[in-house]
């Protein structure tokens, strides 16, 4: 299987997600949302195919990772392959976050099968479009004040969005960062 991706997979993020992370760069997105700062990463003809076992096979080279952020572009439009990636980062002990310009509750509305299986195997959903006039610099791991951090597990337990509370106000101070599977409440 294949995947389109605007870059090599990342390592050492800190930006991208809670901890030290490895980063999924997908091409294609077709939200469209003014002010993107990846807005070369929305031509579907654009990137370039990779082998899903190839990205496999990096994210297990990797070293100090806590976990890997699929981004784009929207890893939405290519479910299946960032399905198999994601079940194999958790196989492998990574915990696994997921930006999208859907709203979790547009994703329960895609008609793609595999949709339910990848969110059932996103440990963090970033959601929403990107808004240029809810933009704020004050925001954990999001850009826009609409966006909203979901714990992925709650959200489905509960079947409606749970924010990761820790994550919900603008930054006060640096939230405690455990490196342990607890990391996300
Ligand atoms: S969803 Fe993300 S990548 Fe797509 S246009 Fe909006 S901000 Fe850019």
């Amino acid at each position: 299987m294949r995947i389109k991706l605007a870059a090599p997979l990342q390592s050492d993020s800190i930006v991208d997600g809670e901890g030290i992370r490895a980063v999924l760069w997908t091409q294609g997105c077709a939200h469209h949302c003014p002010g993107c700062h990846n807005a070369e990463t929305w031509n579907f003809d654009g990137g370039y195919w990779e082998d899903v076992d190839t990205i496999k096979k990096e994210l297990r080279a990797l070293v100090g990772q806590d976990g890997i952020t699929f981004s784009g572009g929207d890893p939405m439009y290519q479910i299946k392959p960032c399905l198999e990636i994601a079940k194999y980062a958790h196989e492998i002990g990574l915990n696994v976050w997921c930006y999208t310009g859907y709203t979790y509750e547009e994703l329960l509305t895609l008609d793609d099968p595999n949709v339910m299986e990848f969110l059932e195997n996103i440990d963090v959903l970033v959601d929403g479009p990107f808004i240029l006039g809810e933009r704020s610099l004050d925001l954990y791991f999001k850009g826009s004040r609409n966006q909203r951090v979901l714990d992925m597990k709650k959200t489905l337990q509960e079947k409606k969005a749970v924010i990761v509370s820790k994550y919900q106000d603008a930054k006060k101070i640096a939230p405690l960062y455990k490196r342990d599977k607890d990391i996300y409440v």
